[in-house]
């Protein structure tokens, strides 16, 4: 029996706003634990949350992107469940009324495009960071933490493979910083994402039952935990049992999912509307204007590529997947590069040379690769010697030009040089020159090894070949 695969994805970005949701604290990463805290975000009794309105222009921002309806009128509620991080034993969220309707978003894998449906998207806090002493058996909590601000967003079971899911969270970590309302640091657990799978008989209408993979905070960890993920359920159902509906943790060390705790039905949390803060109105004029000042958006910004660069599709998408990634990508065209060039340069060597370190770390200026791949295009050194002097400019910082001289990498293209070598080797080499006169024409690269060896790979290749061709003619 062949199963379907069907995942659903809740996903948890934390907003670059400078104050938390509910107070002035700053929301500043890295601070002196339980330095950034105030009576009202360590839930001290008697204090009264206040709405910070950022969040709330951030939650319409994401929602005009992923078009969703804004609801005009949405309520905080209090999602009560007791653990040492959350101060005030309940969390404030928001439940039958969120901010964000429904809404979608467009995915593309191997060339086809299907749209992910976005169930909802709802404002709430963190809770802290429980750090737990790896030699004395005691837990230390820092609250810095409590009280940030987050939008879930939670995705319609519309996924069918962790490819797809993969894409998704891709696509949502583009658009969350294309908006700038989140830094997408996914160590730091700025972004992490709560993923829900279940498989089903092929033709089957009924969802199986799912089990609940917590805040995996990496882009292939989520991928490599639905794998496994799939093969286990698969396993237990072809053996005649059933999945047990559970919160299950990826172990990426031992490359396995471990039960964390059976899931608790929603109304476990005792929901209710919060009585500390009043409903959320938004007016159309104030929806109007965020519109207007919404960003090009990774899709958009992918088309423009396409049609203004005559970019494939997959380079396309692969430069915009990034938002600093396509600057980066259309300075250089600024600057003077081909553009066709300039991506793959930049798709190959420059992101195999960053090591997943990001672009706006990188020595090279874009100015700078333009005027390296414009040294290749006027034949001034190679696209091979071009790979090395682009080492040495990541490394160092320094135009090629300069790298060039120093390491006297220029091409030789002088023509009255370049001759007297290929004489030089065809002398040498009077077999060899023999059997290419009697058709074996391979050889060809042979004598074009010869040459770059004693130019250092510094000979201009289509002189070097136009000059053999005739020379080794003459011998005929
Ligand atoms: P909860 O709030 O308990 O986590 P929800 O009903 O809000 O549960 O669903 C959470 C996520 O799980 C959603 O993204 C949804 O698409 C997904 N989901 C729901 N049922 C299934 C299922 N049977 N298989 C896979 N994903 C599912
Ligand atoms: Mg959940
Ligand atoms: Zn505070």
């Amino acid at each position: 029996m062949e199963f379907e695969t069907v995942i659903g994805l809740e996903i948890h970005a934390q907003l670059k706003t400078n104050t938390k949701i509910f107070c002035g604290c700053s929301t500043a990463f890295g601070a002196p634990p339980n330095s950034n805290t105030c009576p009202v975000c360590l839930g001290l009794p008697g204090v009264l949350p206040v709405l910070n309105i950022k969040v709330v222009e951030f939650a319409i921002k994401l929602g005009l992107a992923t078009n969703s309806t804004i609801n005009r009128y949405s309520q905080f509620a209090r999602k009560n469940y007791f653990y040492p991080d959350l101060p005030k034993g309940y969390q404030t969220s928001q439940f039958d009324l969120p901010i964000v309707g429904m809404g979608c978003v467009e995915v593309e894998v191997e060339g086809q495009k299907k749209k992910i449906g976005i169930t909802r998207i709802h404002m709430e806090e963190d809770a802290g960071k429980l750090i737990h002493d790896t030699v004395e058996p005691i837990s230390c909590i820092d609250l810095n933490r409590t009280g940030t601000p987050l939008l879930e967003i939670v995705s319609e079971p519309d996924l069918r493979s962790p490819e797809e899911a993969s894409a998704y969270l891709k696509k949502l970590h583009a658009i969350l910083r294309y908006l700038d309302i989140c830094d997408g640091n996914m160590q730091e657990g700025s972004f992490r994402c709560d993923a829900n799978i279940s498989l089903r008989p092929f033709g089957q209408n009924e969802f199986g039952t799912r089990t609940e993979l917590k805040n995996m905070n990496s882009f292939r960890h989520v991928q490599s935990a639905l794998e496994y993920e799939i093969r286990r359920q698969r396993d237990l159902l072809l053996d005649g049992g059933s999945v047990t509906q559970e919160t299950l943790l990826w172990n990426p060390d031992k490359n396995c999912t471990e039960s964390m705790r059976g899931k608790e039905d929603a109304h476990d949390y005792r929901y209710f509307p919060c009585p500390d803060l009043v409903p959320v109105e938004i007016s159309e004029e104030w929806i109007a204007e965020i519109r207007t000042l919404l960003p090009e958006l990774p899709d958009q910004r992918k088309m423009r590529l396409v049609d203004q660069y005559n970019l494939p599709d997959h380079d396309a998408v692969l430069l915009t997947s990034d938002r600093e990634l396509a600057d980066y990508f259309e300075e250089t065209v600024r600057k003077g590069a081909k553009a066709k060039k300039s991506a793959n340069w930049i798709m190959t060597e420059l992101l195999r040379e960053l090591k997943g370190e990001p672009i706006t770390t990188c020595r090279v200026s874009p100015k700078q690769l333009a005027a390296l791949l414009n040294m290749v295009d006027s034949e001034t050194i190679s696209g091979k010697i071009a790979k090395i002097v682009f080492q040495s400019m990541m490394e160092s910082g320094k135009d090629p030009l300069i790298i060039v001289k120093e390491q006297n990498l220029l091409q030789v293209s002088d023509e009255g040089e370049l001759l007297v070598l290929v004489r030089q080797i065809i002398d040498a080499n009077p077999k060899q020159a023999e059997d290419y006169c009697n058709g074996k024409t391979k050889l060809m690269g042979f004598f074009i090894g010869q040459l770059m060896q004693m130019t250092k790979g510094k000979a201009n290749p289509n002189l070097a070949n136009e000059f053999f061709v005739r020379e080794l003619a003459g011998k005929i």
